[in-house]
């Protein structure tokens, strides 16, 4: 059978604010018979790595998805490592019911973390969630103490607290508030040696470095964890898978961390996938051919960027 017929469009879209050590967000949507699909790994990752974010992208293109469980996705909003104040102010205007909050940011002390919480806490009100993203910062001794200060302040998780998967373990016999998997996610095997090591009560899953909605699926249910579906800083057409991988999952106890797209300074769709009242209604918006244009990146860079996917396409193979 001749494979389908696909179109490769690059894009380059600034950020609002620098994030993750990026500026803008780049990469190449791909259309095909089943939609449109996104394929936009960092620019750090190699070829056997980045050939899992083009499966995803082609799948979208593709195949179908599966069918939606759910018609809306609650999702959190994220409070960087801002003063209290901030914080409060990014939490009301965010209608969210639930709030992230990064806490063990370099050149801050554990003191404005539990300020941070306590404001965020304040915001919600007693029935709003909270989790905090340490981002593995904390070692298993200060991460159990900053745990046992910030517990009160009444925590659903905890996010990658400590570095490895062993330091996970430990922290998770001296801490009794559930312990979220996220940078220890990287490749489609993590997850399973993550639940058989007993490392962590949650797993932060993401579409296009898993390769994919079917596989981000059989992954999440080989795991046997529940599942918070996060973006990878994408467009909305990045956004609409995973927003289809949250919608098709059995279970979903969590809001998801798919409320990003405000973080990028513009859009490839009129319908940005953006939260209202603390969730995004499930869709695929298409992308609008006159924003296509707008963030149409420069011969050169477009020229990379179709490279990037050629490289991915030549690694495909090399992985399961
Ligand atoms: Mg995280």
């Amino acid at each position: 059978m001749p494979p389908p017929e696909l179109a490769f469009v690059p894009f380059r879209i600034p950020m609002r604010l620098r994030f993750r050590r990026v500026d803008h967000r780049a990469g190449v949507l791909v259309r095909g018979p089943a939609g449109w699909g996104e394929f936009s790994p960092f620019p750090e990752y190699a070829p056997d790595y980045t050939s899992r974010w083009l499966a995803a992208a082609r799948e979208a293109a593709t195949v179908a998805w599966p069918a939606p469980r759910r018609s809306s996705i609650p999702v959190n909003v994220t409070v960087p490592a801002v003063d209290p104040s901030t914080a409060s102010a990014l939490v009301r205007d965010s209608g969210c019911r639930t709030a992230k909050v990064k806490v063990a940011e370099p050149g801050q002390t554990l003191a404005d973390d539990v300020a941070r919480v306590t404001a965020v806490r304040e915001a919600l009100g007693p029935d709003g969630s909270i989790r905090v993203d340490a981002n593995g910062a904390w070692d298993v001794a200060s991460a159990s103490l900053a745990i046992t200060r910030l517990a009160p302040l009444g925590l659903e998780y905890v996010e990658q607290p400590v570095a490895t998967l062993e330091e996970m373990r430990d922290l998770r016999g001296r801490v009794t508030v559930p312990l979220a998997a996220d940078e220890s996610v990287r490749t489609a095997e993590d997850p399973l040696r993550i639940a058989d090591l007993d490392a962590a009560d949650v797993l932060v899953l993401k579409v296009q470095p898993l390769g994919g909605v079917h596989r981000a699926l059989e992954i999440a249910d080989a795991a046997g964890l529940p599942v918070v579906v996060s973006s990878a800083l994408e467009t909305s057409v990045g956004l609409a898978a995973g927003l289809a991988f949250a919608a098709a999952l059995p279970e979903l106890p969590y809001a998801c961390g798919l409320a990003t797209a405000s973080l990028l300074a513009g859009d490839v769709v009129l319908d940005t996938l953006a939260p209202e009242g603390g969730a995004i209604a499930v869709r695929r918006p298409l992308p609008d051919p006159a924003l296509l244009t707008t963030w149409a990146p420069g011969p050169e860079d477009a020229a990379e960027l179709l490279q990037r996917l050629a490289d991915a396409d030549a690694a495909a193979g090399s992985f399961r």
